[in-house]
């Protein structure tokens, strides 16, 4: 895929979308490939999971690695969007290989994918062009019900016809080496992550009974749950006020939910997110918990990573008077 003077790329654009939206070609029936092999392992892997709970039992073993993973995975995802998507802080090469490698390890795609379909759904928001809407459907039709739009924005964007033209939204990843070896490699960090790390600890605790439960437990399952888990920042947090509440009025359905933002260490600040897209901080407020913003905070003052973008929130800084950014500051070094 070529880039036409920076514009759309050739092949596989469609017309009526915005451009860096791709509708055919390999680049599209590389994403199929991809969605069926991690959704049929996650899923298959989660209803053997539940079979295996129900009929073997599992126990403390299972349920910790569950808890760790889960735990390390959401940090991931942190890092994924807050450092490789919106450049909210910078950091040297090591730290920048271990950050990709826990991004990978959430088994949500690439850091090249998921950085592409993150800038496309800032760059859109709740228009036609948003990746996953739940106003909008992957044709740029808005959907006929708002229980359809909540579902496609929780999973089923995933199967839409079309996908993120990575030359148009994310040339500083393709331009990133280790970004990139992270993304040709995934398949590896994904299977370290859901097979290999909870087999691992399952048999050194447990013996095989235990290796067995963690893959599918606290491996399989554990990634498909935490991938729905994120995916209700899609939902939920982009719900018009419906879930959770809206601190600033933008033109998009944005709000901040608790519960989710618990379950997501933070995302779930998402109205807080789309004021402020490129802060490292999304709490505004004392109940605002946000677990990954404060691990950013901390790795700062460690010295791990500098320069961490000036957070709305933090005492000293000018609060909301801000105007909202302009996207080619949103999408850092696009
Ligand atoms: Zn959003
Ligand atoms: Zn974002």
């Amino acid at each position: 895929m070529t880039a036409v003077q920076g514009v759309v790329s050739e092949e596989g654009a469609d017309r009526k979308m915005p451009p860096g939206v791709l509708v055919e070609g390999p680049v599209v029936d590389a994403k199929f490939r991809d969605s069926y092999i991690a959704f049929g392992l996650m899923i298959g892997g989660s209803i053997a999971a539940l079979v295996w709970a129900f009929t073997q039992g599992i126990g403390w073993v299972e349920i910790s690695v569950f808890a760790g993973t889960f735990a390390l995975s959401t940090v991931g995802i942190g890092f994924m969007h807050r450092y490789f998507v919106h450049r909210s802080f910078r950091c040297g090469p090591v730290m920048r290989t271990l950050l990709a490698a826990i991004a990978t390890m959430a088994v949500q795609g690439s850091v090249l994918k998921w950085v592409s379909n993150h800038r496309r759904h800032h760059l859109h928001s709740d228009k036609p062009g948003d990746v996953h809407s739940p106003y909008y459907d992957g044709a740029g039709n808005p959907h006929v019900s708002f229980v359809k739009g909540m579902l496609h924005a929780q999973g089923g964007w995933v199967w839409d016809r079309e996908t993120t033209d990575a030359e148009y939204y994310a040339k500083d990843i393709l331009a990133d080496p280790i970004a990139m070896f992270f993304t040709r490699t995934r398949w590896y960090w994904y299977a370290i992550s859901a097979v290999f790390i909870p087999g691992a600890i399952g048999y050194a605790l447990g013996g095989v009974h235990a290796m067995i439960g963690c893959v599918l437990f606290s491996g399989l399952f554990r990634s498909y749950v935490m991938t729905m888990a994120t995916s209700l920042v899609n939902s939920v947090c982009h719900s018009d006020g419906r879930y959770g509440y809206r601190r600033f009025e933008l033109n998009d359905g944005t709000t901040n939910e608790l519960v989710t933002t618990i379950l997501t260490f933070g995302e779930g600040l998402h109205n807080n997110h789309h004021r402020f897209p490129r802060d490292a901080y999304l709490s505004h407020a004392w109940y605002e918990i946000d677990i990954n913003g404060l691990i950013i905070l901390g790795l700062g003052k460690l010295g791990l990573v500098h320069d961490i973008f000036a957070a709305a929130s933090l005492p000293g800084s000018d609060g909301g008077e801000r105007s909202i950014p302009d996207p080619e500051a949103m999408v850092g070094s696009r």
